[in-house]
């Protein structure tokens, strides 16, 4: 025997191991459903690879997998003809490279999760620990020798070249070495039952290694042949007695492979012949979810060009919905029955990847490569056609709010990527949209239903973006709008920023940012809009002074239109970033610096004529266009503004002793000389004082 060599687990996979063999879980069964759902996979693998290069299969050209409990040895082996594993392969993916899934597994058992959700997570090999003290897998890639893997946990693990062994030809055999307690799974009847419940609609056929004992009777002349001869005296015996003497009882224990899988796909029967137990148990399979799926679309396309295809909304997000290492894509793709591949891109657009099921055509050729699939124009028309029934999918599990709301928390993310990506469905995906609103309360609300509460001669349908709900619902923005009885939809999910930016309307009414220049809410009469003018003219003067003072930080300074209480607020140019894109991007940490400075926003300061503070400072600019109060408190109401808008403050310890100051006035406190922050311009309010003072004098 050659010599084996000893690797290291990887310190997360070797965690994971402690924590799976000394960690009580009661659910300890789905190891089962997680070899067997390698095994498929494997089998997969090298079915698509033969499709193209029949050779492939020559090592082994049947595709099974077998089961084999083994009483004596208390081993259950379980023996696939799929790809197999190189020897490389079997030091990289059995236990020296983590998963991204292998941490967050973890934290997730940690948390409380279930054990069985371990294939989710991609490790779902480990999961052999729960029930064995020892497993050796033995396994031949075309590529490479026959090799074993063998490990007992506890840090390392072996790999062997098998020289002497029983040779596969191809595929993987997975020993366990059952503990004590679990010998359980040795059993023929526990094993089938598994099998049903979870890999029943595994489509490769699964063999169980059956034994049979039965009793046969059988008289001695038949078990012994050289008695035969003496046949000829066995009439004259008497008949009872002949039972008695002639005739015993043996045990004849007899081994065969049973199926034991059903083996006609699901997606082939009648949708009103199959039951909801059987589609969940299907979407499980399928998916290695632990949980039922919350909607499920069975459906035939028929005419010019048919397929069958069956697909599924799962009720949560995985873990790595976003991780864009993963491609996301969970449609089967078959041909005539036969697995072509899993990950075929051309068959659901990207922000539809949550979706899972199968597809199954009658029209693309068997040993389709990658390369044809690309520009096939029937996968083209499939592909329409899955988006089309996702989207009736999505619509049906609306009609339930319950279910819909589960499904919005967990997905409303990629509809809005729809919208952004999907020019030809961004209509209907639109109606799929839900926002909390000035008139929603807790609920959320639909364009639909915004524009049937429009109030008369409103014509946009009215938006605000930021970080949260707290965040904008008091925002100064929505002062005019809300006392109008205009209700403005919170968008408060950064992707909504790129998903309105393409929607830009719905229902023929254009959708409208409060935080944007051009606001414009023309409703009043003609001497309510003369005042109005006249009352902007008198401020024409202090916006000047203002935008001096604060110099290129805003672009101009305006009479606003939009505020009823605040002094003043913040606007972004049409086209340019919102306060809330700016903190978006720069969360992101745009490697490109030089984009963020020509998309930041272009900031207009719009005061309110009709605030007090406005007025006073009109009054002071107006007495003198240099009084020094009205530089600090100019500065102070920009930064105040920044917040109450949106955007975040550069220098907020400026502002903090901006702030003091102003305390320690209103608190009669005498500034004393040398405390002084050196960057600190000291509050004129003090000088302005003493000039008062002066002209007193
Ligand atoms: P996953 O199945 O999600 O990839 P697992 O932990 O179940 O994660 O398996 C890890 C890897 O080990 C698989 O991706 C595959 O490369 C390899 N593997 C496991 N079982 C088999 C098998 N029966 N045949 C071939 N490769 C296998
Ligand atoms: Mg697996």
């Amino acid at each position: 025997m050659a010599d084996a060599e000893t690797f290291a687990f990887q310190a997360e996979i070797n965690q994971l191991l402690s924590l799976i063999i000394n960690t009580f879980y009661s659910n300890k069964e789905i190891f089962l459903r997680e070899l067997i759902s390698n095994a498929s996979d494997a089998l997969d693998k090298i079915r698509f690879e033969s499709l193209t290069d029949k050779s492939k299969l020559d090592g082994q050209p049947e595709l099974f997998i077998r089961l084999v409990p083994d009483k004596d040895n208390k081993t259950l082996s379980i023996i696939d003809s799929g790809i197999g594993m190189t020897k490389a392969d079997l030091v990289n993916n059995l236990g020296t490279i983590a998963r991204s899934g292998t941490k967050e597994f973890m934290e997730a058992l940690q948390a409380g999760a279930d054990v069985s959700m371990i294939g989710q997570f991609g490790v779902g090999f480990y999961s052999a620990y729960l029930v064995a003290e020892k497993v050796i897998v033995t396994t031949k890639h075309n590529d490479d020798e026959q090799y074993i893997w063998e490990s007992q946990a506890g840090g390392s693990f072996t790999v062997t070249r098998d020289v002497e062994g029983e040779q596969l030809g191809r595929g993987t055999k997975i020993t366990l070495f059952l503990k004590e307690d679990q010998l359980e799974y040795l059993e023929e009847r526990r094993i089938k039952d598994l099998v049903k419940k979870h890999s029943e609609f595994i489509s490769y056929p699964i063999y169980l290694w059956t034994e049979k004992t039965t009793e046969k009777e059988i008289s001695d002349d038949e078990d012994d042949e050289p008695k035969k001869e003496e046949e000829g005296d066995v009439e004259e015996v008497d008949e009872e007695e002949e039972k008695e003497s002639k005739k015993k009882k043996i045990k004849e224990v007899s081994h065969e492979w049973e199926l034991i899988n059903k083996q006609k796909p699901i997606w082939l029967r009648k949708p009103e012949e199959i039951t909801k137990d059987e589609y969940a148990s299907f979407y499980k399979s399928l998916t290695n979810d632990w949980e039922d799926h919350l909607a499920v679309k069975h459906f035939a396309v028929e005419g010019q060009l048919e397929f069958k295809a069956i697909l599924f909304v799962p009720k949560r997000a995985p873990f790595d919905l976003f991780d864009t290492r993963k491609k996301m894509n969970n449609i089967k793709l078959y041909v005539r029955r036969v697995f072509i591949m899993d990950n075929c891109e051309e068959l659901i657009p990207e922000y539809l990847g949550f979706v899972k099921g199968v597809v199954d055509s009658d029209d693309l050729p068997l040993n389709i490569s990658r390369e044809m699939l690309q520009q096939n124009k029937i996968l083209k028309v499939i592909r329409k056609n899955l988006v089309k029934k996702c989207i009736e999918m999505f619509n049906e599990i609306a009609e339930n709010k319950e279910d819909y709301n589960k499904f919005y928390d967990a997905f409303s993310k990629n509809l809005k990527l729809g919208i952004h990506e999907d020019s030809q469905n961004r209509v209907k995906l639109a109606d799929l949209l839900r926002y909390h609103s000035t008139k929603s309360g807790d609920e959320l609300t639909s364009l639909k239903d915004y524009v049937t509460r429009m109030k008369e001669g409103q014509k946009d349908i009215y938006y605000i973006t930021g970080e949260s709900k707290k965040a904008v619902e008091n925002s100064p923005f929505l002062e005019r709008l809300k006392k109008k009885g205009y209700e403005v939809l919170f968008m408060v999910d950064a992707i909504d920023e790129y998903a309105v930016g393409q929607l830009k309307e719905y229902d023929g009414k254009k959708l409208v940012s409060a935080t944007k220049e051009g606001l414009k809410l023309d409703d009043e009469t003609e001497e309510e809009k003369k005042k109005k003018e006249e009352k902007k003219k008198s401020f024409e003067d202090l916006c000047k002074v203002i935008k001096e003072i604060l110099g290129d930080k805003v672009e101009k300074v305006v009479v606003s239109d939009r505020i009823v209480d605040s002094p003043c607020c913040l606007v972004t140019g049409e086209y340019g970033w919102t306060a809330n894109m700016e903190r978006i991007m720069k969360a992101q940490a745009l490697r490109d610096s030089s984009m963020s400075g020509y998309m930041s926003s272009k900031k207009t300061m719009e005061i309110n004529p009709d605030n007090g503070i406005m007025e006073e400072l009109r009054k002071r600019a107006e007495a003198d266009k240099n009084d020094k109060s009205v530089k600090d408190l100019v500065l102070l109401l920009f930064e105040t503004a920044l917040l109450t808008s949106g955007f975040s403050l550069e220098d907020p310890n400026t502002f903090a002793a901006r702030i003091h100051r102003m305390l320690k006035l209103g608190l009669s406190i005498d500034e004393e000389a040398g405390e002084d922050d050196v960057d600190m311009p000291p509050l004129e309010e003090d000088g302005a004082e003493e000039s008062k003072m002066e002209e007193v004098d």
